[in-house]
């Protein structure tokens, strides 16, 4: 009934529990997973998850955040992507909150993944903080519309929102916005699509109410189900079907 459209099982914490975060996944009816890279050195074991669990997908890129000797270049990426399992580049994007000085590389790091996305036709996954316009910006120009994907755990305001799905784009909720002071995130859970949203955890970050501050985990994922429910006035079944079917859509080309 529910899809996590973003976590990151194989980082500490999690890995050593999957047993567990597994059952809890049955119990919260949380039916699949996606596993998101943040660097090629540990992409193997994304990827690993991903061919031992059914219900679990894999992406491939390069997270803002990391400062590396050596970029990825745009034929690794889509050469890493080939895999069946893989269904998404990323995440990647623009990170002007944790990083400062001149990002130019990272402007630079978020085109090759565009242009890798739209060499093998498989949608992106993109993380931005502080860095809005540049973010549409450059997804304008490198026409990321052609290939679509998702602006995940979306933070930024209703305008910022309807510039994404207009250039093709889903928004995914992470647990931020079941925190009593995300007005302007509720906001944009009110008024966006339905046919455009995705939920996500983000585990082992930013656990929802009522877990705040414990370790995240897709069984979660439900109550930002909830939140979403509650904010548009319509049945956790209704959120859970729709959310469902959008993942299928946009990532495995399921209409
Ligand atoms: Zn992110
Ligand atoms: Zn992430």
């Amino acid at each position: 009934m529910f899809i996590d459209s973003h976590c990151h099982l194989n980082f500490p914490g999690l890995a050593e529990d999957l047993d567990v975060i597994f059952a809890n996944m049955r119990t919260n009816e949380v039916t699949h997973a996606l596993c998101v890279s943040v660097e090629l050195a540990s992409f193997p074991q994304v990827l690993d998850l991903a061919e031992r669990h059914d219900n679990l997908y894999a992406s491939v890129g390069v997270h803002p955040d990391y400062v590396l000797d050596a970029e990825p270049t745009q034929a690794e990426l889509v050469r890493l992507a080939q895999h069946p399992k893989v269904i998404a580049i990323g995440e990647t994007g623009l990170d002007y909150f944790r990083l400062t000085g001149d990002l130019e590389w990272q402007r630079e790091r978020f085109r090759t993944h565009i242009r890798a996305a739209r060499e093998c036709g498989k949608p992106l996954i993109i993380h931005t903080r502080s860095a809005a316009q540049d973010t549409l910006r450059i997804m304008a120009e490198e026409d990321a519309g052609k290939i679509g994907g998702v602006m995940h755990c979306f933070t930024e305001n209703l305008e910022v929102a309807r510039a994404a799905i207009e250039l093709g784009f889903y928004i995914s909720f992470s647990g931020i916005l079941t925190f009593k002071n995300a007005t302007s995130i509720k906001e944009v859970a009110q008024n966006i699509p339905l046919d455009k949203i995705l939920i996500e955890t983000d585990s082992p970050y930013l656990a929802p109410t009522p877990h705040r501050g414990q370790t995240n985990q897709p069984a979660y994922v439900k109550h930002v189900a909830e939140e979403i429910a509650k904010l548009r006035n319509i049945t956790l079944e209704e959120v859970g079907n729709a959310t469902s079917q959008n993942f299928r859509r946009l990532f495995l080309n399921i209409q």
